[in-house]
């Protein structure tokens, strides 16, 4: 019986575990840190041999094909030894893609906005009526759903990571939102060795498969140039670019934007839509093109977008309470989300920034810094260097070393008709868990001194 060794326990791990289990296969997981209890009890439930706390190496090397977590970088001694010995390493989504039967995938990948996009798409599908599963990145474990149930479709969020253990997956429609720096620790610190990554999107896409992707996008442009030989039919969306393509495309001009495939086409006004800025209208098209090209009717797309609101820690409003706006963008751990999120302000900014910095350029923020930002309270164990690239640039700048500290220096900074915005740039390893932690005690202290507490109040 061929051997199937898992590496990784987490989610991508558990359910291609169960997948390979159900398929008749040998399977072993092992986890060098620890599964988690609900993994656990599901792996014993199947059956499954696994162990966790260190690697096994000869049982490990005794495999016929490893599936291995995005989370564990090549460098890793298990994989190194792996790839010296020559065994095939793929990832979960190659190998749930071979057991999906029929169903057909809409994947989604970029550097910013694959969750909202995902999400967006994944309801306006679900809205329609399709018998549609949301997996990869978000939602349950791609490989457990292929197990347990029968879909026609998978809306699936990739990241690079699980790209570069893809060989034979194909995408029916392929969606890439932007390349921009991140990452590059994992990729020799080479940005074209990303793109290039993030590009495998499109690999094995046909004649009849979809390409949805930004014209605004240089990087994605220099890769398309790349492969002269795609031939699939492509769904260009922009608001800078002139565009036009034969299979449809999206153009987003004085707050509108006109999405089309074949003959179906539909209008979104972006001021009624929930979710804001102009990385949300970039969002919304590539999504809206998505769907058009799954078939949904435009009329329906068109309403489940006006419907849609922002996904958690994503500008997530967090309450208003005497003029003042609170907005949780938790999620925004590198420089060019918050350029987004900066964009998208239309009152005066209080601005909560900082954590850990993953060696920022915070040049291309500054000038919407200084037309909005008229404080920038810095968050994080080392705040120097935010304090010095900003200080000159915004009127005021603050520094703090914990949430509380933090918030009490925004409140005070705001008053009537301003928008207090946590939007970090940094990853959040310095004072939380996780982004995830970080902007749910936003809210909770949002909830608790400002909603629940009116600055106005007489204090004794
Ligand atoms: P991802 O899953 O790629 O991290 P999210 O939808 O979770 O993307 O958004 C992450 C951060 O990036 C949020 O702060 C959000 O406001 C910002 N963002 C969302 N969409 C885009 C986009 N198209 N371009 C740039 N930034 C974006």
């Amino acid at each position: 019986m061929k051997k199937i060794v898992i590496l990784g326990g987490g989610i991508s791990g558990y359910g291609s575990a169960v997948l390979a289990k159900k398929k008749g296969f040998d399977v072993f997981l092992s986890d060098a840190g620890r599964v988690a209890e609900r993994y656990a009890k599901v792996l014993d439930e199947w059956g499954v041999d696994w162990e966790q706390g260190s690697h096994t190496m000869e049982r490990i090397l005794a495999a016929d094909l490893v599936i291995k977590s995005p989370g564990i970088p090549e460098k890793a001694e298990v994989v190194k030894a792996l790839r010296e010995k020559g065994t095939p390493i793929i990832s979960e989504m190659e190998f749930a893609a071979k057991y999906m039967g029929r169903a057909r995938t809409i994947c989604i990948t970029g550097s910013n906005g694959k969750t909202t996009t995902t999400s967006l798409i994944y309801k306006i599908l679900s809205d329609a009526g399709f018998n549609v599963a949301l997996g990869g990145n978000i939602g349950e474990s791609f490989a457990y759903q292929v197990a347990t149930a029968e879909y026609d479709w998978y809306v699936l969020e990739l990241s690079s990571f699980q790209l570069d253990g893809m060989y034979d997956f194909r995408a029916d429609v392929a969606v890439l939102m932007n390349i921009t720096p991140d990452h590059l620790d994992r990729y020799d610190y080479s940005f074209e060795k990303y793109a290039a990554s993030k590009m495998r999107i499109v690999q094995n896409q046909h004649s009849l498969s979809y390409f949805v992707y930004s014209a605004d996008d240089e990087a994605i442009a220099r890769q398309i140039a790349l492969h002269p030989e795609m031939r699939q039919r492509q769904l260009p969306f922009a608001a800078r670019t002139a565009i036009a393509s034969a299979a449809g495309d999206g153009f987003y001009a004085g707050e509108e934007f006109s999405a089309r495939v074949g003959d179906r086409e539909l209008t979104i006004d972006c001021k009624r839509m929930k979710i804001k800025g102009l990385h949300n209208a970039y969002n919304a098209m590539a999504a809206a093109l998505a769907a058009l090209a799954a078939g949904v009717e435009p009329t329906q797309v068109e309403r489940s977008i006006y419907d849609f609101t922002p996904v958690e820690h994503r500008l997530e409003p967090a309450g208003e309470k005497d003029g003042v706006e609170w907005i949780n963008d938790s999620k925004a751990t590198n420089v060019d989300s918050v350029w987004y999120a900066l964009q998208s302000m239309t009152r005066p900014t209080v601005w909560i920034a900082g954590g850990t910095d993953k060696g920022n350029d915070y040049e291309p923020l500054k000038a919407f810094a200084r037309e909005k930002v008229k404080a920038l309270v810095c968050m994080g164990l080392d705040n120097e260097k935010l304090v010095r690239e900003f200080t000159g640039v915004v009127p005021e700048v603050v520094s703090c070393s914990s949430l509380d500290e933090a918030m009490r220096e925004a409140q005070k900074c705001a008053s009537e008709g301003d928008t207090v915005l946590l939007s970090p740039a940094c990853a959040s390893f310095d004072l939380f868990k996780n982004y995830e932690q970080r902007g749910e005690l936003f809210k909770q202290w949002v909830e608790e001194n400002v909603i629940q507490n009116s600055k106005f109040k007489i204090q004794n």
